[in-house]
């Protein structure tokens, strides 16, 4: 007999978050302190579904318009919908963002910085804000240099009056996680952050044991995408 596509989604569900409450109580953590963040990319409508019956709130997108797509009826019918933007963000593509996501993983320039002070006022209420770290500094990726982390933090805060709360990194995918997480740790700790938004489906059990707040899970919860 095989399942259904939502029994499979369900039932991995139920696994992923057995998983964080372990890896939790093994650190000492309260697992209800730990967001997962059901990634859907490239997943359609119908696995967003299948998870929010299933009683998952939180999903990431890393796209602004696959999820402009795909969620402002998701979002009408089910209030209690948190999306997170986890892709880059092109400066004009923030309104956009804004008025879709509850929250923004990927502030990782001045210049979006710049862009989103005023188009936050605008709209009158902010999302959470994570600064993207690029722990591997890797030329292709996304994201500030840990160097630079703190005086770009400030520099979101005191100058473009960006509430941010957190840090994100994606650390590189040939190295063992956990030290990229750890440097993810002590930045946060350095600029008072407490949001810490750091596992995917292969590391989250790690990220948890190291501090993490968010976990951002796509593969484990949906499959493979296609
Ligand atoms: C796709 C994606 C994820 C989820 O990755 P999985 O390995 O499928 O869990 C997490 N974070 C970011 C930034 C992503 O782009």
């Amino acid at each position: 007999m095989t399942a259904t596509i939502a029994e499979t989604i369900a039932a991995n569900l139920a696994d992923v978050r057995a998983k964080i409450a372990k890896a939790a109580r093994a650190a000492n953590r309260d697992p209800a302190a730990i967001t997962l963040i059901a990634v859907a990319k490239m997943h359609d409508e119908e696995a967003v579904q299948a998870a929010l019956a299933a009683g998952q709130t939180a999903f990431g997108e890393n796209r602004v318009q696959e999820a402009k797509a795909k969620y402002p009826a998701l979002k009408a019918a089910h209030p209690a919908l948190d999306l997170h933007l986890i892709g880059p963000l092109q400066t004009n593509k923030a309104r956009d963002a804004l008025a879709l996501f509850d929250a923004i993983h990927t502030l990782d320039r001045e210049s979006l910085a710049e862009t989103l002070g005023p188009e936050i006022k605008r709209a009158g209420s902010a999302p959470k804000l994570f600064v993207q770290v690029n722990t591997g500094e890797e030329p292709q990726k996304a994201g500030v240099a840990p160097k630079d982390a703190l005086a770009f933090i400030a520099r979101c805060r005191e100058h473009h009056g960006l509430p941010v709360t957190g840090l994100m990194c994606i650390p590189p995918a040939q190295d063992t996680p956990a030290p990229h997480f750890a440097l993810l740790v002590k930045l946060a700790r350095e600029a008072g952050l407490s949001d810490l938004s750091m596992g995917m489906s292969g590391d989250y059990e790690t990220a948890i044991r190291l501090g993490a707040t968010h976990v951002r899970v796509g593969t484990a919860i949906f499959g493979a995408r296609g």
